[in-house]
């Protein structure tokens, strides 16, 4: 298991033109634009989780992107304990 970025679509400004991440990933074709939804995304298998990505988005004050376990078998990311945080603050996930 290692931890790469992942994209939370309801904090994400890219419709409004934010492309921070896209910039400052220093991964060729890693973190990119879904031009259907207008939100950053993260290629899995590309992303070396340096974080990045959450700098500068955080630093933007966007607060958009988590670190995620990723499963290396499947490449599956484990969003789990990110809803438990969630739920712990007693939101709704998804
Ligand atoms: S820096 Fe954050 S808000 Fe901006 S496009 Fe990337 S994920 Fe979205
Ligand atoms: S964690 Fe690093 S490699 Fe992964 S998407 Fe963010 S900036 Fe790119």
């Amino acid at each position: 298991m290692y931890n790469v970025a992942y994209v939370e679509d309801e904090s994400c400004v890219a419709q409004k033109g934010c492309r921070l991440c896209i910039m400052y990933c220093p991964e060729a074709d890693c973190i990119k634009l879904d031009t259907t939804k207008m939100k950053a995304y993260v290629v899995v298998s590309r992303c070396k989780g340096c974080e990045l990505c959450k700098v500068v988005c955080d630093a933007a004050k966007h607060n958009a992107i988590i670190m995620a376990p990723v499963n290396g078998a499947t490449g599956e990311i484990d969003l789990s304990k990110r809803a438990a945080e969630v739920a712990g603050l007693g939101q709704a996930y998804q």
